[in-house]
């Protein structure tokens, strides 16, 4: 009787938040033998879920329920003995999940490793090894004369410092359990447990042999403000034209930083994670580097995070969904180009990791800084208006001077195959002073177009609303939007004909016309296709590294990351699509691209040049760009979304929708369109198509939602999600919101 009031009393139920779509946390009743002390949030636990099991994370305890009791589940199991996320990471996630309207369970998906996220135990995976011990080291093999297999595993091991069973056996082509059973018991070899590698030994790394640079004036001064700044919270845009030395800034920066004995979270884009990257911290620093790269195995991402969480790794790099990795001791958030677009995720959880940076800085109350030489309009926003320090590097370190601009302008002229007679002419003193010269095309593929002469046909994709690529290696008609293929038509569909024609230019056909026009040079193309495994990227860059006149071709792949000493000329094949993009961020993006490709060129000690050839040389934008410069040009960017009231200084988010009944996303999107009550300092457009309406076989359709205030934004989204969600199509199209949306195809 009295033990069955005990149990009464200590009525409990958990608070669990599950990878499912829905919007709440789901009560449980502690399992068999719980430990009180474990319900600890953040920590892992195993639930039935309909007839599932699932892993979540518990989020709390209460003595109540407002479930009906009989309904309530008992949980499987407790996984971890402790918070697998701490406090804060549980409240980054939940601010995250709240903001970006996402479901919180679904969230903390996000960058968990895979083996965590199924519920395998929070260590170092082990490997086990067998090694020889001091008395081992010293056998006389002679001794083991009448155990030949022993005295084989003696000598092998001898040869090679620590194997697995599985490796021995392999060897001697036996069965070896029992030998090693044998000489671990006469003490002659021991079993060790080793977790897996992150770093393999690299001879051309240094170490931590590299030394810091003496810093030049600027960037003394900027290294000088962010050092006073490095013990609470505030946030620097560091905004440094392509080889200031921002990074010989950050490099000094950690130094401090870890001399106090706290860790360094590096953020960067996702095609900034090259080898290369890495090596300019290990040269730096002999310490822990840990990087979230996708070349990481299973074991070793599940490695790098628990060392990163128990403050073993001292500085942790990693594209955005490493904003979320655990970290004990954290002291400094670096986000490098923070302009860049893969911050952003454009599926499912769209968060942006640099804005999660700016939160993490804040909750943490430490300091974040990013760097770009072309900052995004929200940054630079926020630096002229005094939210975040702003400083300027305008010259480059070291001995490369600024590159000088030039408008080809190409209205009227006869072009081969995309260049002008002048570019050409260019080409060819670059090439004869034995330097390289870079031409950016952001196409990749032969030509964006195959056309019948006779009847105008143009091969499309069946599923999107666009016309297929031509490639050539391999041939192929490739449609860039949903990655369709189809074998390369040979005659026409309609008119039968056989007179099929390619129009517009892609990289691959650059290629060839500088293959022809520069027959006794080598051309490198480098772009998604030539460079499909990260080995072939590394073979072309070897071959422009040993510095020989050549000719680059390629894509945005190339604005980014490497430096190419010897290139002193890149020209921008076709400058104008930005300029007329239908996307208000079109211009800014131009700009950043143009700017950062303009960057590659004379990065060495010969000076360097950039041509851009446009139709539009006297368009304003154009003008400002290459006139005044990328920060001058950004800041009349900026004046124009004032006036027309866009973010900056609105707040916008995106709702989606899209089925293939073309019908059913532009109604699904009216009725919620409809749910909103007009206001002052609100503006609702659409639903209109999406400007690629047709994508993937599904028809596409969307809201824009643009308020004065961001809290009034965040307020709508609150009250809709619950009327999105329970809409009877909201299962028949696929919708979903995007908060501070930066693609809007
Ligand atoms: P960013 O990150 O702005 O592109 P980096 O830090 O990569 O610039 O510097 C560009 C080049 O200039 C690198 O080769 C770097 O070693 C060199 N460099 C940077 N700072 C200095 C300095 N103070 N003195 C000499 N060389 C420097
Ligand atoms: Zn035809
Ligand atoms: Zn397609």
């Amino acid at each position: 009787m009295l033990k069955k009031i005990r149990e009464v009393k200590a009525d409990l139920f958990i608070q669990v938040v599950v990878p499912s779509p829905l919007r709440r946390t789901f009560d449980y009743r502690p399992p068999d033998n719980f430990d009180r002390q474990l319900l600890l949030p953040g920590v892992r636990i195993q639930v039935p879920f309909g007839n599932r099991k699932m892993i979540g994370f518990i989020t709390g305890c209460s003595d109540s329920s407002d479930f009906p009791p009989e309904k309530i589940k008992k949980a499987i199991k407790v996984i971890d003995t402790k918070p697998l996320l701490d406090n804060h990471l549980l409240a980054l996630y939940q601010w995250a999940a709240d903001y970006y309207q996402f479901p919180l369970g679904q969230a903390l998906q996000t960058s968990l490793p895979g083996q965590l996220r199924k519920g395998k135990p929070a260590i170092e995976p082990q490997t086990r090894y067998w090694q020889l011990t001091t008395d081992g080291q010293g056998t006389d093999l002679e001794e083991l004369k009448k155990a030949p297999r022993q005295q084989q595993i003696i000598s092998l091991l001898g040869e090679s410092e620590k194997l697995t069973a599985t490796e021995i056996s392999t060897a001697l082509g036996v069965a070896v359990a029992s030998a090693l059973k044998s000489l671990q018991q006469k003490g002659l070899i021991e079993e060790v447990s080793v977790g897996p590698q992150l770093v393999r030994p690299d001879p051309d790394n240094l170490y931590g042999q590299n030394q810091p640079l003496p810093l030049n004036k600027e960037q003394q001064d900027a290294y000088t403000v962010i050092k006073k700044g490095l013990a609470s919270f505030n946030a620097t845009l560091l905004e440094g034209v392509t080889g200031s030395g921002k990074t010989e800034i950050y490099l000094q920066l950690i130094t401090d930083i870890l001399e106090t004995g706290k860790q360094v979270l590096v953020l960067v884009p996702e095609i900034g994670l090259t080898p290369q990257t890495i090596r300019r911290f290990e040269n730096r620093f002999n310490r822990e580097i840990v990087a979230f790269h996708s070349g990481l195995s299973d074991s070793q991402r599940l490695t790098a995070w628990l060392r990163a969480k128990d403050g073993s790794a001292d500085i942790i790099i990693g594209t955005r969904s490493a904003v979320f990795t655990p970290m004990l001791r954290l002291g400094l958030i670096i986000v490098d180009e923070e302009h860049d677009g893969s911050y952003k995720q454009q599926d499912g959880f769209r968060y942006s990791g640099r804005d999660l940076a700016i939160y993490r800085g804040r909750q943490m109350n430490i300091p974040v800084v990013l760097g770009t030489a072309t900052p995004s309009l929200e940054s630079l926003n926020n630096a002229l208006n005094g939210r975040y320090h702003y400083l300027q590097l305008t010259q480059r370190a070291g001995e490369a001077i600024q590159p000088e601009f030039q408008l080809l302008d190409i209205k009227g002229e006869a072009l081969t195959d995309g260049f002008s007679d002048a570019l050409i002419a260019k080409i060819h003193i670059h090439l004869e002073n034995k330097n390289q010269v870079l031409i950016f095309l952001n196409r990749r593929g032969f030509a964006p177009i195959l056309l019948c002469r006779q009847c105008g046909w143009v091969a499309t994709c069946p599923r999107c609303d666009t016309s297929y690529t031509l490639h050539r290696h391999p041939p192929k008609m490739i449609c860039h939007h949903c990655e369709g293929q189809k074998p390369v038509a040979r005659e026409c569909p309609e008119c039968h004909s056989n007179e099929l024609e390619t129009m517009g230019l892609g990289t691959e056909k650059t290629e060839h016309t500088l293959e022809t026009l520069f027959p006794d040079l080598p051309v490198y193309r480098i772009d998604r296709d030539s460079t499909r495994n990260r080995h072939s990227l590394h073979a072309i860059i070897e071959k422009i590294d040993v510095g020989d006149p050549c000719l680059l071709v390629g894509t945005q792949m190339l604005s980014k990351g490497h430096h190419f000493p010897n290139v002193t000329l890149v020209a921008v094949l076709d400058a104008d699509g930005g300029l007329f993009s239908g996307d208000f961020r079109g211009q800014e993006h131009m700009g950043q691209l143009m700017t950062q490709v303009a960057g590659r060129a004379g990065r060495g000690t010969a000076p360097g040049e950039v041509v851009i050839q446009t139709y539009n040389s006297s368009h304003p934008t154009m003008q400002s760009l290459v006139g005044e410069g990328y920060v001058p040009f950004a800041m009349k960017l900026l004046e124009e979304r004032r006036l027309g009231n866009l973010p900056p200084f609105t707040y916008m988010a995106l709702i989606r929708a899209e089925a293939a009944n073309r019908l059913l996303p532009e109604k699904f999107l009216e009725t919620i369109g409809n749910e909103i009550q007009p206001k002052k300092g609100l503006l609702i457009i659409g639903p209109i198509p999406s400007p690629m309406e047709k994508k993937g076989g599904l028809f596409r359709f969307q809201v824009i939602i643009e308020a004065t205030r961001r809290s009034e934004l965040q307020q709508l989204l609150i009250d809709l999600m619950p009327i999105i969600e329970n809409h009877p199509d909201s299962r028949k199209v696929r919708w979903s919101v995007d908060v501070d949306p930066v693609d809007f195809t």
